[in-house]
């Protein structure tokens, strides 16, 4: 996907805040942060949504949200708590179609979300 902005990140043809990085997923800090910290993790091939992932993509699933609980301990979130978000096509307010774990965290999150 050559003209998808989050696989030029990981191809690292436009620079990013590189967090982690492993065979499966890559996670950087947002550009526009919503919070104290906020870092997105993404997988490395391109999956336009949450709702394009397929039975075969359980194991990249499951490494996304293993790697989000890595990055909370690096950020040093994990003990006072965080949010994880995957905005879901237009009315779940997804703007960028490469899909992305939203690490939140380091201030108290208001709920319901707006
Ligand atoms: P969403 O609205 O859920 O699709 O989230 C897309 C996120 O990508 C937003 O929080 C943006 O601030 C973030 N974003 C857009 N461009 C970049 C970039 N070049 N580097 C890091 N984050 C970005």
């Amino acid at each position: 996907m050559s003209e998808c902005l989050f696989c030029k990140i990981v191809a690292r043809t436009i620079p990013a805040a590189l967090v982690y990085e492993d065979d499966l997923v890559v996670a950087f800090d947002d550009v526009k942060p919503q919070a104290p910290t906020h870092t997105l993790v993404i997988p490395r091939k391109h999956v336009a949504s949450i709702a394009e992932l397929q039975d075969s993509d359980v194991v990249l699933l499951g490494r996304l949200m293993l790697v989000s609980n890595t990055v909370a301990k690096q950020k040093g979130i994990a003990d006072a708590g965080y949010r994880i978000v995957v905005n879901s096509g237009v009315h779940g307010g997804q703007s960028v179609f490469h899909l992305h774990l939203h690490i939140l965290g380091g201030r108290h999150l208001a709920w319901p979300p707006g």
